[in-house]
């Protein structure tokens, strides 16, 4: 007997647990600070438990820098940088690929330890943050001898010391995106994880000693945002470069001011994830999901703000309620989940205060039905409509599980709505028209725009912002470029 594909498509098929053992691996108890090519006990800073975000339980604990820790880290990165850079880019080279590999081999351990310490799928950290982790290795340690072709044939020279602050929704790849220039070009780093996620930059700093590379040029030092605040401010140092909000990011640009630090600032976004009426709308859906619930939402160029073309408004997100509704919240070490535990407490409240907020400003809530787990950070799956442009929620970067839909008639007013923020990180636009594809992105104020796509990372590809996005570029040859002296 033939089902019809009316009813084959309402079969709901419920998944048995595929949890992914985190056995093998071998975390210390306590981690120390890496400096100078070891792990050190803090001089003068603290030592603080790292908590998974699924269970509220400690994973392990870690050593956070306090002042005179951060300058022994920037010294030993000043007495390690002349003699990296005097290596040649081959030999630099080799040490990025050992690095590229090392992370390849060590990469289910990474992956489940980055979904232990911050709440992500595991299905994401193993496809996406390890492995484009590696990838950023592997392709700047291609241009290491090449630096000069990747900014128009002229004379490079390093910047020397570089101190490098990242976020706590991709710690690891964050990591990558930072080193791995910074390296290929000569110059030694500092690198600062965020507070509520430094367990796999520790491990990257086991790597680190696996690839014998020299003490100084990497020294990794978790702790709070007032050791961050700290290392920007050391007198020895050459280059910042931050991703993180947008806040934190002028606060850093004004405490550089008339240092003659280079700075790069990868910041917040608001970005427009906009569906014309020729679009594939079950492709569309697929990227609206993709765009906003991956990495819970905790995504710089999350597609927070969805606008749809007025003719096929009620269409799209009648689908997309309906497939929001398939998604799997829970247990992040389970291999069929979706939407994972949102990285702390604090975020968590951020998240509700903002959708508080919408709720109070008028716009209609809907949040899939799902049971949540007893212990651990949660939000559901949630999509606004009836949002106005002045909304809160269509200003404010969320950073969380939450969209909130506009609408609009014509392209112009479609650009105009998409430009209509602080921020210009990035954009998706969904049409069959490829000219219109082009014609909108041209007119996008966005450093990113994907066509029938969303949130698709490669190393080859510049990635930054205008506007309140931040500035300079991480990724490809323009990624070099921040980390050069060109003569
Ligand atoms: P922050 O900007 O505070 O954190 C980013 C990094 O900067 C962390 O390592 C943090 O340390 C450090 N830091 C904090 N304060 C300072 C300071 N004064 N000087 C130098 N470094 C500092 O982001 P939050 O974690 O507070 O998140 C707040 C909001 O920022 C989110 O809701 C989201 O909207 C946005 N955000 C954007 C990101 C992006 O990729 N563009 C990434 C993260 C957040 P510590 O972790 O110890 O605080």
């Amino acid at each position: 007997m033939s089902t019809s594909p009316e009813i084959r498509s309402r079969i709901v098929w419920d998944y048995a647990p595929a949890p992914e053992s985190p056995d093998h691996v071998r975390l210390r108890d306590s981690y120390g600070l890496f400096v100078d090519g070891d792990f050190r006990d803090p001089v003068d800073g603290t030592r603080v438990p790292t908590l998974n975000p699924a269970t509220e339980e400690p994973v392990a604990e870690i050593a956070f820098a306090g002042p005179a820790d951060l300058r022994r880290a920037v010294e030993a990165g000043r007495r390690a940088q002349p003699g990296w850079a005097a290596l040649s880019g081959l030999e630099r080279g080799k040490y990025l690929f050992r690095i590229a590999r090392l992370i390849q081999e060590r990469a289910r351990e990474l992956a489940i330890v980055e979904s232990l310490d911050g709440g992500k799928p595991v299905r994401e950290s193993r496809d996406v943050d390890v492995p484009l982790a590696a990838a950023h290795f592997f392709h700047y340690a291609g241009w290491a001898d090449k630096l000069a072709y990747g900014v128009g044939g002229r004379a490079v020279e390093p910047l020397g010391v570089a101190a490098q602050i990242v976020p706590w929704n991709f710690p690891l790849l964050m990591a990558a995106w930072k080193l791995a220039p910074a390296l290929a070009c000569g110059n030694t780093s500092v690198l600062k994880p965020a507070e509520t996620t430094p367990l796999t930059a520790l491990l990257l700093a086991e790597i680190l000693q696996e690839a014998e590379l020299p003490p100084g040029v990497v020294s990794i030092v978790p702790g709070d945002g007032a050791a961050g605040a700290a290392l920007v401010r050391q007198p020895d140092i050459d280059k910042v470069a931050f991703t993180g909000s947008t806040g934190v990011g002028k606060d850093i640009q004004a405490a550089l001011a008339g240092r003659g630090v280079s700075l790069t600032l990868e910041l917040g976004g608001k970005s427009a994830n906009i569906v014309f009426e020729d679009a594939a709308l079950d492709q569309a859906v697929e990227g609206i999901v993709n765009g906003i619930f991956f990495n819970q939402g905790h995504v710089c160029c999350a597609g927070s703000r969805l606008l749809i073309q007025e003719s096929v408004a009620d269409t799209v997100i009648g689908k997309l309620w309906e497939r929001m509704g398939r998604l799997r919240v829970g247990d992040p070490l389970d291999k069929n989940t979706d939407v994972g535990a949102i990285n702390s407490l604090e975020q968590l409240e951020r998240i509700r205060s903002l959708v508080s907020a919408g709720e109070e400003e008028g716009a209609v809530r809907r949040s899939i039905a799902c049971e949540l787990p007893e212990r651990g950070w949660w939000f559901a799956p949630t999509v606004f409509t009836e949002v106005a442009p002045a909304h809160r929620i269509a200003v404010e970067e969320i950073f969380g599980p939450v969209v909130s839909v506009l609408t609009f008639r014509t392209q112009a007013e479609a650009i105009e709505k998409a430009n209509n923020s602080t921020y210009g990180l990035a954009a998706g636009i969904w049409t069959d028209k490829g000219a219109k594809a082009f014609e909108v992105a041209s007119a996008l104020q966005a450093g990113v725009v994907w066509q029938n796509t969303y949130n698709h990372f490669d190393p080859t590809a510049a990635f930054g912002g205008y506007k309140e996005s931040g500035f300079g570029r991480e990724g490809g040859p323009a990624g070099l470029r921040p980390y050069l002296r060109v003569t």
